[in-house]
């Protein structure tokens, strides 16, 4: 039987991607040994290295004036990072509230300033991105957080606030699924284990003026410029987690690229949304304008329902499919790897459950 994975991250891998893995395993291209085994102050880890960031250089166009770092401590540990390096000139920044993951983002950060939840949509459990205008955030911050893609909720951004700050955005559940202008952003950050590669990275882009002025309370292996300077090797980086980010990004290389990436993503979850959306039995309360194209909440009308659609879900192959605590029922995570087979195997198996219990 083909399982199919929509766990939130870590999440499934492109299968084509695992398979070199799988045959470069025990022997890296007649080194005799694995990539996990090998310096990262080698020959051949250098070249994955180097070709993983160009690789993400040319897939998300990113600027000459930005630095490409591979962090560790996961996204999380950005939501400290990011204060400790950019909170240096008013000490205020303002955050969008729109899911748990920025929540905590904004909570991590008033240990190092003056922070304000500007804009927020807790008051529906964070079904809709909020709107903005001029007067929405204050002149004089050191910069604006966003989340483009709440993972739990199922939301997404489809523009972004333009203000004199840097925009500093969580793009963790979200990134290589569409095109955006780097430009837009001061920092742009991602944990790997959703589109990039298995946990263990965090990808920082961001713009070189930003980098180099941190806080004094910032501890060496949070501040930006060690990384920068130090190719992302001031300490051993997880090498094994890189070669896999660089097997992903070749992989959406020979689809066509983001915008190829992006078309089939919109494919995807559109028939799933299509589906719930003419279904008797299964709902998405999220606000259709602002629906993610990765991550697609659902229920049934009864929390005893949603039990036994997961426990039979699973038996057929169709596994991870639990929604978060904070919202209940199914999730789909249908990251850039899911194929669109998994979503129609999904959308029938929906459709045979609704006709057996409806
Ligand atoms: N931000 C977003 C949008 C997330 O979805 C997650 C977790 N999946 C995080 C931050 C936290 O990431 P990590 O577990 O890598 O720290």
């Amino acid at each position: 039987m083909t399982v199919y994975n929509f766990a939130a991250g870590p999440s499934t891998l492109p299968k084509q991607a695992l398979l070199i893995a799988q045959k470069e395993l025990l022997d890296y291209k007649g080194t005799g040994i694995s990539v996990m085994e090998m310096s990262h102050r080698s020959k051949p880890y250098q070249m994955i290295h180097d070709e993983c960031k160009a690789l993400f250089k040319e897939l998300l166009n990113i600027p000459d004036n930005y630095k490409l770092l591979f962090m560790t401590g996961g996204a999380t540990t950005q939501f400290e990072a990011i204060p400790l390096n950019l909170l240096n000139n008013s000490g205020k920044a303002d955050y969008m509230v729109t899911g748990n993951f920025a929540e905590k983002a904004f909570k991590f950060s008033k240990k190092y300033g003056d922070t304000v939840c500007a804009l927020s949509s807790k008051d529906k459990n964070f079904t809709y991105i909020p709107t903005w205008d001029n007067n929405s955030f204050r002149e004089d911050i050191d910069y604006l957080h966003v989340t483009s893609n709440n993972t739990i909720f199922g939301t997404k951004f489809n523009s972004y606030p333009k203000v004199a700050a840097p925009l500093v955005v969580d793009m963790s559940s979200n990134i290589l699924s569409e095109e955006f202008d780097v430009n837009q952003f001061g920092l742009i950050y991602a944990g790997a284990q959703k589109n990039i590669a298995p946990a263990g990275i965090t990808l920082v882009i961001v713009r070189e003026d930003l980098i180099g002025n941190p806080l004094p309370t910032c501890p060496v292996m949070f501040d930006y410029k060690t990384f920068a300077d130090n190719d992302s090797m001031s300490n051993t980086p997880p090498t094994f987690v890189i070669y896999m980010a660089l097997l992903t990004l070749k992989w959406i290389k020979s689809l066509g690229g983001i915008s190829a990436i992006n078309k089939m993503n919109i494919e995807k979850s559109s028939i799933l949304y299509d589906f719930i959306d003419n279904s008797k039995l299964f709902t998405n309360s999220v606000q259709p304008d602002y629906r993610s194209l990765m991550n697609v909440p659902f229920v049934t009308p009864s929390k005893e329902l949603d039990a036994e659609f997961l426990a039979q879900a699973t038996v057929n192959g169709l596994i991870t499919l639990k929604g978060h605590k904070l919202v209940g029922g199914m999730r789909a995570s249908i990251y850039n790897a899911m194929p669109i087979e998994g979503v129609k195997s999904l959308i029938n198996f929906m459709k045979k459950f609704e006709l057996a219990n409806s």
